[in-house]
């Protein structure tokens, strides 16, 4: 944005400007040497490389995609975590070829019918599609450095993570299992709440998987909850934070309703960092916050810590 009041400056004050303005270097030089042409292709130059680079929201570095996609979608200058899918979560946590998937091909069921600007069968068909997911969460057991457990991790890119029936009936299956193969759960959330497109039906899956996790717990097994960005609402308000452990990472938007919503009810002013991890771990909802390439590692120490003293946890 600073860049088009830059643009068009008259010469002698442009100059001045981009001292100003460019957190980077690189940036600044690109639009100075541009500056003759038009103001407003200029932001559209910058975006050209589509597909090749990826600009940092956090500190405006171009990154370019390999060599993001090998540092985990984590920006290699400061740190920013990128959202990440829910298979290449699973690759960088568990131990290669050790992944079994659990109720691979369950898909929701359009029980109400429901049609808003387009139905929610379209809305399914498409997400499918462009995903590849059958829905917005995939389960299984895997191994985790020597551990064996339960897995289940969510994909804000199919429907917002949103927790409809299939999300609930999976993790309700794998807790199930878990118990039942005393093994540690681990669950990866992120999600913008219950799918309303399924109604109290989605509204239910709240109650089920705490129960499930309640049941799990009274096994003394161990629950990780790990929060990335966003997880919020029904989501929140259930399984996510009920682990034994809540871990979050660095920067992650985490809270019921949306600050707007929340500043409008309590007509209060909120302060700067409110609902990210930092503010919530220092007030006591979360446990850690651990860096996207240190996960594994953490989540190897802390299960062991969970798994001394109990009789060995599972093995294949
Ligand atoms: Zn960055």
């Amino acid at each position: 944005m600073d860049t088009i009041s830059f643009t068009k400056k008259p010469l002698g004050v442009g100059t001045v400007e981009p001292a100003l303005t460019p957190p980077s270097v690189d940036t600044a030089q690109t639009t100075f040497t541009k500056k003759p042409k038009v103001g407003a292709g200029k932001a559209k130059k910058r975006d050209i490389p589509e597909g090749l680079w990826t600009k940092c929201p956090t500190c405006e570095a171009m990154i370019f995609d390999k060599e993001l996609d090998e540092n985990l979608k984590v920006c290699p200058k400061c740190g920013h975590h990128f959202p990440i899918g829910s298979r290449e979560r699973i690759h960088s946590l568990v131990e290669t070829c050790t992944f079994e998937e659990m109720d691979a091909g369950m898909t929701s069921v359009d029980v109400l019918r429901f049609k808003g600007v387009s139905t929610y069968k379209s809305k399914l068909e498409q997400y499918q599609k462009t995903t590849t997911l059958k829905d917005a969460v995939i389960t299984g057991l895997g191994k985790i450095g020597p551990h064996r457990r339960a897995r289940g991790v969510m994909d804000f890119g199919f429907l917002g993570g949103s927790m409809g029936s299939v999300v609930g009936e999976k993790l309700t299956r794998l807790i199930e299992r878990a118990t039942e193969k005393e093994m540690p759960v681990v669950i990866i959330s992120t999600s913008g709440g219950a799918r309303m497109y399924e109604g109290m039906f989605s509204l239910m899956q709240m109650a089920k998987t705490s129960a499930a996790l309640a049941y799990h717990a009274k096994h003394r097994l161990p629950y990780i909850s790990v929060l990335t960005h966003p997880t919020t609402a029904g989501v929140m308000a259930s399984y996510a934070s009920l682990g034994d452990l809540i871990l979050a990472e660095p920067g992650a938007m985490i809270g019921f309703a949306g600050p707007r919503v929340i500043k409008d009810t309590t007509q209060s002013e909120l302060p700067p960092d409110f609902q990210t991890a930092e503010f919530l771990l220092n007030h006591g909802l979360i446990d850690a916050i651990v860096p996207r390439r240190e996960m594994k590692a953490q989540l190897i120490e802390y299960l062991n810590f969970l798994a001394a003293g109990k009789k060995t946890p599972a093995t294949p």
